[in-house]
């Protein structure tokens, strides 16, 4: 289960011996500008003189620890051309360090939205009785597949999660929602609140595990990551598979359940953002290509970062709520990379993604559709 502090400090002190100073995960951080302190090399050297000798330069410090999407860009670099560091892991252990055992003062927006999440189990600040208030139908409690709708669906991009409910229905998919879900804990997590996130994750994962079902479906990468990778190392293993929407409409496909052969999409054409909990994080690459090069005169074009090099939208890793216009910034230049290779359509496949580039698409008028794949999916099927 949970590692203590002290073991953790120990590891991480012990890992970052191996890094060889190559420095090549500088450039490829999307933060990176002018500074080392903003590349993760800069954060984990940074990590290591503070844990080593214990230096207080508290203001400065939190703004080059908490100054990270989690993205993950870094470490794919350094799998294959570094050290094999484990730069996301190191730097969320070293938040939760820092927090606990040095007692940093944690950023404002941070402390609200931990907060949030403990009373309201979302981090939205709304009464969680109005998770499910946007079905368009009802939806049985028990079931093959149980919904695992996430806070900003439910709360923020209702328009992902009615369009889930709607294809799933429509491909009559035994699908239940969870009534007793509360946030799956990932915003605390990655901000460093893993103490403090273990009791919503023991009760999710207590209810989740009485519910019968075969599967847990999520709209959200974020929680994908977190159900599929963080619940078994912290609370322990999931009775059900955790497959992502997108996994489920693969699945659905090679069933011969889900038939993409009209030709109402005919001419456009549709590039897919990466998200990176679910991408880099997850190794979720295949299954939503395979949905969209099976949509019938559609074209389909990639992104020159795609994939494993995929650029990120600013919003994961507490970065929007605590570095709100640099995460949009950051959103606003994936969306410019989209509008390079003339697509119609940005999909993507995590409705905080959706969120973090709509926001920024509006406010400079441009003229890009963003939505979900099932969004996409639901005007087909
Ligand atoms: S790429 Fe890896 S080994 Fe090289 S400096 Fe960055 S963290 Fe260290
Ligand atoms: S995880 Fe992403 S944002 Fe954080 S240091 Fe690595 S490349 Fe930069």
């Amino acid at each position: 289960m949970l590692k203590s502090i002290n073991d953790v400090e120990k590891e991480i002190l012990e890992i970052l011996q191996y890094c060889v100073n190559c420095k090549f995960c500088t450039t490829v951080c999307p933060l990176y500008e002018e500074w080392l302190r903003e590349s993760a090399f800069g954060k984990i050297f940074s990590i290591y003189y503070i844990l080593k000798y214990d230096i207080p330069l508290e203001d400065t410090l939190r703004n080059i620890i908490w100054y990270c999407t989690t993205c993950g860009k870094c470490e794919y670099l350094c799998k294959d051309a570094g050290g094999g560091i484990k730069v996301v892991d190191i730097v969320e252990n070293a938040r939760r360090i820092l927090l606990h055992k040095y007692h940093f003062k944690p950023i404002e927006r941070h402390t609200e939205v931990l907060n949030d999440v403990l009373n309201y189990y979302n981090p939205y600040h709304v009464e969680n009785v109005k998770r499910w208030d946007w079905l368009p139908f009802s939806l049985p409690s028990k079931g093959e597949y149980l919904y695992f709708v996430g806070c900003t669906a439910a709360f923020r991009m209702q328009n992902v999660a009615k369009a889930t409910v709607e294809v799933l229905n429509r491909l009559n998919v035994n699908l239940a929602k969870f009534t007793r879900e509360k946030c799956c804990g990932s915003v605390i997590l990655r901000t460093g609140f893993i103490e403090e996130a273990i009791k919503i994750m023991e009760e999710n994962y207590k209810n989740i595990n009485s519910s019968g079902s075969k599967y847990l479906i999520t709209s959200c990468a974020g929680c994908y990551r977190t159900l599929k990778k963080d619940y078994p190392k912290i609370v322990g293993d999931l009775d059900v598979e955790v497959l992502h929407s997108s996994e489920l409409l693969e699945k659905l496909l090679n069933e011969g359940k889900l038939k993409l052969n009209t030709t109402a999409l005919k001419g456009l054409k549709i590039t897919y953002h990466d998200p990176c909990h679910l991408g880099r994080h997850a190794e979720v690459y295949d299954a939503p290509r395979s949905i969209l090069s099976s949509i019938p005169g559609i074209e389909f074009v990639e992104m020159p970062n795609s994939r494993e090099n995929s650029n990120c939208c600013g919003a994961g890793g507490g970065f929007r709520s605590g570095f709100t216009s640099k995460s949009l910034e950051l959103a606003l230049k994936r969306i410019y990379e989209a509008k390079e290779t003339g697509a119609d359509i940005l999909v993507t496949c995590c409705p905080f993604c959706e969120l973090n580039l709509k926001q920024v698409a509006k406010e400079r008028n441009i003229d890009l559709k963003i939505m979900d794949l099932m969004e996409l999916i639901l005007q087909i099927v």
